[in-house]
Order: structure tokens, then C-alpha cells, then sequence
């Protein structure tokens, strides 16, 4: 089982801010803002190219409840889709990114 369907399972500790049927939110554990969430679908997909667009509704749904109850109205929103993109964990994830001025999205 992938890491984030063991802490999506509860089977490993994670810092959960929100979860709805199809979704869990959760602290990321390097945090690279003040505010660093992961969005992530309860059922294994691996990322965007694999996931059904009900299922992504779902997910963009669950975002704007997280960042509802977080408390913030400006973040960045992203998905690593592929090892060249920087993906590292292959169980789609989207990043909330927020607290800060981002800067610019690439070097
Ligand atoms: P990616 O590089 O795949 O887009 O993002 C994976 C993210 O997952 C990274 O920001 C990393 O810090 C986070 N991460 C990896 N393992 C764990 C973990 O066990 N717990 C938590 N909370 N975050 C993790
Ligand atoms: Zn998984």
C-alpha cells in the first residue's frame, strides 16, 4: 500500500484538517510555506492523467473546503504529474501552498 493510502487509512500519523467521503487533507510533513496541505483522494490514483473528472470535481470541491476552514483566501494550488515534474509520492495530491508571497511559480 502507497504512503498516502496508509495515512489516507489512518494506518500512519498525519496532521488531518478536513476529510469528506472521497477526500483527506492533511499537514505535508516538510512543509515549504507557512501553509502546506495535501489534498488527497481516499481511493488510489496514481495522478491527474489517471483520475476521472468526477473524481477531480470531488477533489477541488474538497480545496475550497480546506481552504475555507483554514482561513485563507489566496494560495497556490498544485499537482506534480510525473517524475519531471517533481512528483514523488504516485497517489494524486494536490499542494496548498499559502502564508506567504509565493514568488514567482518556476526559477
Ligand atoms: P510531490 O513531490 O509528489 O508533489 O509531493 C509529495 C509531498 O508529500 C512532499 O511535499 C512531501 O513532503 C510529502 N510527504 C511525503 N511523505 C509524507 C508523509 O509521510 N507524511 C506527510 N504528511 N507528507 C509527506
Ligand atoms: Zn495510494
Amino acid at each position: 500500500m502507497c504512503i498516502f493510502c496508509e495515512i489516507a487509512n489512518k494506518n500512519i500519523d498525519s496532521k488531518i484538517v478536513y476529510e469528506d467521503d472521497f477526500c483527506i487533507a492533511f499537514n505535508d510533513v516538510a512543509p515549504a510555506a507557512p501553509t502546506h496541505v495535501l489534498v488527497i483522494p481516499k481511493q488510489h490514483v496514481a495522478n491527474v492523467n489517471e483520475a476521472s473528472s468526477e473524481l477531480l470535481s470531488r477533489i477541488m470541491q474538497a480545496v475550497k473546503e480546506v481552504v475555507k476552514a483554514l482561513g485563507i483566501s489566496e494560495y497556490r494550488l498544485i499537482s506534480n504529474c510525473g517524475e519531471s515534474s517533481g512528483q514523488t509520492v504516485f497517489h494524486l495530491h494536490f499542494h496548498i501552498l499559502g502564508g506567504k508571497n509565493l514568488g514567482k511559480l518556476c526559477d
